[in-house]
């Protein structure tokens, strides 16, 4: 079965076609600058060159056009018609209370989403219009949305509510929801088939740390906790993000730099984090490099960033009543050496032996990176959201279906 995959933003749409009979990526690709006249679509067929188109792409449903357009091209193209895509799977951000799983798209389900729209502003009616887009073009072809909130939907009441009135849940759900789900699900089954025991039976922390960053403490193969709340905002330093900090710091800041709430949310989101206080980059990488070359603010930067990661993780460690293993995932977590020696050196307390060699390894298969008989074990799981997307959709179609025949 051929499987789309859609992720969509409101200016962007990134794409992953799979074959599912070998969970193939046959090609991927964006859309950038949707609604201006230099619109950018990029497009790499598998083991084929990549094309770059530029055009006037005013709307996300003419993007799906392109796209498909694209993947049924005479030279760059993987299919012979758009009929071999049997479903498409879409990430949505937010799901609410509403939806603890993967969902087809129903009409019900999209009114929901839309009721959503508040709580996800910014996420939630890109996918929207994604899915519109989908219909337009391809009809008939089923689609299932997969969001970023549904693993965390096992938090308890403890690690979900905030300690503030409870009318405000009541009436307007303000409560911890949590982001990355997909990923944090992915990676913390890997690991577990990795150290070989039931996910039933272990109590991980997994560590999605890209431009946006998340920590999971996860009991028994469910979300039992997680450092994004309400929006993504919450938990852990990022890189434009501040995570946690004082609320009264708001008004406070509103107040002294005469700063609307509109400019104090930007500021909390676009211009604090790594940025903010390196006053460098958002990038680890650079924050990493400059820190090698003596930069202090630089230094600053990691050592609060990778500071407040180690909290989280002790945190979790207590909120479980122990700990089995640790995951690193995303962009930084997969990759930076230099961020899990800093936050692995100081949890020795817990169990932890950190393997230098192994740390220092770069290999895309999920690995270990403390030494053999270390109490509790670290893992690098490079993450893989939109394969775990295509296998949601495959099996929610597929059971629709009854067999795979299509
Ligand atoms: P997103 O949250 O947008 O999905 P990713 O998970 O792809 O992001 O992570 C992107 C971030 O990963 C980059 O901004 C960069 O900071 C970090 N990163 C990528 N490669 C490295 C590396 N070799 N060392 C340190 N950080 C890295």
């Amino acid at each position: 079965m051929i499987i789309l995959v859609m992720n969509a933003g409101s200016s962007s749409l990134k794409y992953q076609l799979y074959n599912m009979a070998d969970e193939s990526v046959l090609a991927q690709g964006r859309v950038e600058r949707i609604g201006m006249d230099d619109s950018i679509l990029t497009h790499e067929p598998s083991g084929g060159v990549e094309v770059n188109r530029v055009s006037e792409i005013l709307d996300h449903n003419e993007a799906v056009r392109k796209v498909t357009a694209m993947l049924t091209h005479r030279e760059h193209g993987v299919l012979k018609s758009m009929d071999e895509i049997k479903a498409v799977g879409h990430r949505v951000v937010h799901g609410g209370e509403s939806f603890k799983q993967s969902m087809l798209v129903t009409n019900e389900v999209k009114k929901e989403i839309r009721r959503l729209f508040d709580l996800a502003p910014l996420h939630n009616p890109p996918a929207m219009m994604g899915i519109t887009a989908v219909e337009l073009n391809l009809p008939n072809v089923p689609q299932v949305v997969v969001f970023d909130t549904a693993f965390h939907q096992t938090m308890p009441m403890e690690s979900f509510l905030y300690p503030i009135p409870m009318v405000l849940y009541r009436r307007h759900k303000i409560r911890r929801y949590g982001f990355h789900g997909t990923s944090h699900n992915y990676v913390s089954r890997l690991a577990a088939e990795k150290l070989g025991k039931p996910l039933s039976e272990l109590k991980i922390v997994t560590c999605h740390i890209g431009n946006g960053a998340s920590c999971a403490a996860i009991l028994n193969g469910k979300s039992f906790d997680t450092s994004m709340g309400l929006t993504p905002l919450e938990g852990l330093m990022m890189g434009t993000r501040s995570g946690d900090l004082d609320p009264a710091i708001v008004p406070f800041t509103m107040n002294k730099e005469e700063l609307t709430l509109n400019e104090v949310n930007s500021m909390l989101n676009k211009h604090s984090g790594l940025m903010a206080i390196s006053g460098i980059s958002s990038d680890m990488r650079e924050i990493v490099a400059a820190m090698e070359e003596g930069d202090k603010h630089a230094k600053l930067a990691f050592d609060m960033y990778t500071y407040r990661l180690r909290k989280y993780i002790g945190a979790y460690a207590a909120g479980m009543n122990g700990l089995d293993a640790v995951v690193f995932t995303a962009g930084v977590g997969e990759n930076s050496v230099a961020v899990r020696k800093a936050v692995c050196e100081q949890l020795t307390f817990l169990g932890i032996e950190l393997d230098d060699e192994r740390n220092a390894e770069r290999s895309k298969e999920a690995r270990y990176i403390t030494k053999d008989g270390s109490r509790v074990s670290v893992l690098v799981v490079p993450t893989n959201e939109e394969l775990l997307i295509a296998r949601d959709t495959y099996e929610i179609v597929n059971n629709r279906d009854g067999e795979d025949g299509m």
